[in-house]
């Protein structure tokens, strides 16, 4: 039940393969290796051990994939935080995960008050003492902690497992496919489960990682034209800017790249036809930070057909929806595979996730008569009214379609008469009026579904990851 420690392995089969780039800069994994193995000295010498339990807190650039080896090799517990993160969201994290210790990039030091911090800086002047690494990963050991974005409460501290890892890299290899030359372009968070997946994809399968510290449309845009990398991760708007920039160069793909990884949620069909256009292979997908990356992806060659779905499960994951009879029938989409995580730490530690073996999602979907999984919306803020069951998802996307609305948020008010009724906030992008954007509903949805009440408010409260947040939305009613 082990796997040999994947950065000794790595460097021992293919240490002169490119590991990782930044900039001008360059590194093959038996350098990383080595730097990897001085990280771990370094945190010797400052008392952290095996299943220490350590925070760390950085920008995305190269120390910060050194460090997080470094804490791989002496078999330590990574808590990754949020970088945009206030410090109250961030202390309410360290406090919950009870972590031994902080690692924190100076830049960032601001954001966080505890004698626990050790700084990137004192790491660099600490004199590296003599520690063995981990020569064995136990598949049940837990590599990383992540929280959950909090969009339906507090965030829950998710562990991630070796097993949960690697089973989530190769049921993506079985899916893409993988070569020698590959190289992923990395310009999403290396905190969270997108960006993090890339690196252990690049381990296990000795793949190359182009990392980038912000995300920059252009140069993604040149790279891809160039073919210097070969698969990117982004989400919807991400991608709308790098097509963007190609149209205006009017350049193409590289035959060399592969494909786009686009997660977060449907991408819209017009960027499907852009991307094309462009050359661009967009693969969909849906998964949750308590799934370790993907688990359904939509094939390019499905997306015109498929509009709004996340596609089919990887390999060796199954996708069922609780309780449903026939195709088309909606209810909570149920998950089980070797990437679903045992549980969460903290105040979450004692919620069986795998109730009957099935990770329970809290996200409502529905399979069509092919097996295509559809996500419909979140099981919490379903709107039940006069017995009726209404999505504010579906609301939020007729709204979306009116050339004033730039954004909008649906949540449900209790009703006398009703139970509950839809409400509505936009955010408008020029003139209109209410009474206009109630009838354009009218003309689209059953008037059950047609919002009782519609204001119009400057922004909507979102989260880190910019995820609409409806409990705030209730809160303003
Ligand atoms: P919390 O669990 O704290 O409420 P969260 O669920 O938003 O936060 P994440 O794990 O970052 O935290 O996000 C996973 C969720 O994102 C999924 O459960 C789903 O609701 C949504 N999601 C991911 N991919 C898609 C997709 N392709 N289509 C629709 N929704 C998606
Ligand atoms: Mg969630």
């Amino acid at each position: 039940m082990t796997y040999p420690n994947w950065l000794s392995q790595r460097s021992y089969l293919s240490g002169d393969r490119m590991a990782l780039s930044f900039q001008e800069q360059q590194w093959s994994f038996s350098e990383i290796n080595d730097l990897a193995l001085a990280y771990a000295g370094k945190l010797t010498a400052l008392g952290i051990k095996a299943e220490s339990r350590v925070a760390i807190l950085s920008k995305s650039n190269p120390q910060f994939v050194f460090v997080m080896y470094g804490c791989l090799h002496l078999g330590c517990e990574m808590v990754m935080l949020n970088e945009r993160l206030a410090t109250g969201e961030l202390a309410y994290q360290i406090d919950d995960a009870q972590v031994d210790s902080i690692l924190v990039d100076d830049v960032l030091k601001e954001k966080i008050v505890s004698s626990k911090v050790i700084l990137f800086s004192k790491l660099d002047d600490t004199m590296p003492v003599r520690c063995e690494p981990e020569k064995q990963w136990q598949k049940d050991q837990t590599l990383s902690i992540m929280y959950t974005s909090g969009t339906t409460g507090h965030p829950k501290g998710v562990r991630q497992t070796a097993e949960n890892h690697f089973s989530s890299a190769i049921s993506s290899a079985l899916n893409i496919g993988i070569a020698p030359e590959d190289i992923w372009l990395c310009s999403v968070p290396l905190f969270h489960i997108s960006g993090f997946s890339i690196l252990m994809r690049s381990l296990i399968y000795g793949m190359g990682v182009r990392l980038y510290e912000k995300f920059d449309a252009k140069s993604s845009a040149e790279e891809i034209h160039n073919g210097t990398v070969t698969h990117m991760s982004l989400v919807g708007v991400m991608l709308e800017r790098v097509l963007s920039e190609m149209e205006k160069a009017s350049v193409q793909a590289s035959p060399r790249f592969k494909a786009v990884l686009a997660g977060g949620g449907p991408v819209p069909v017009a960027y499907m036809e852009r991307a094309a256009a462009c050359g661009i292979p967009v693969l969909q997908t849906y998964g949750m930070t308590e799934t370790s990356s993907q688990t359904t992806t939509l094939q390019s060659a499905d997306a015109t057909r498929k509009i709004g779905s996340a596609g089919k499960p990887l390999f060796l994951y199954q996708v069922i929806i609780d309780k449903a009879e026939n195709p088309g029938d909606k209810g909570e989409i149920l998950i089980q595979g070797p990437q679903v995580t045992p549980g969460y730490i903290g105040k979450f530690a004692e919620r069986n996730v795998q109730k009957d073996g099935w990770l329970h999602t809290g996200d409502i979907g529905y399979l069509d008569g092919e097996g295509f999984l559809f996500v419909v919306d979140r099981r919490s803020d379903l709107i039940v009214s006069g017995g009726e069951n209404i999505y504010p998802a579906e609301i939020e996307k007729v709204l979306m379609t009116h050339p004033a609305v730039r954004e909008v948020g649906v949540c449900g008010a209790a009703s006398e008469e009703w139970g509950e009724v839809p409400v509505a906030f936009v955010v408008l992008s020029k003139e209109t009026t209410v009474a206009e954007l109630l009838v354009y509903c009218c003309e689209q949805l059953a008037a059950y579904k047609v919002p009782k009440r519609l204001s119009v408010v400057e922004a909507l409260p979102r989260n880190a990851s910019n995820k609409l947040l409806r409990r705030e939305l209730r809160a303003w009613l």
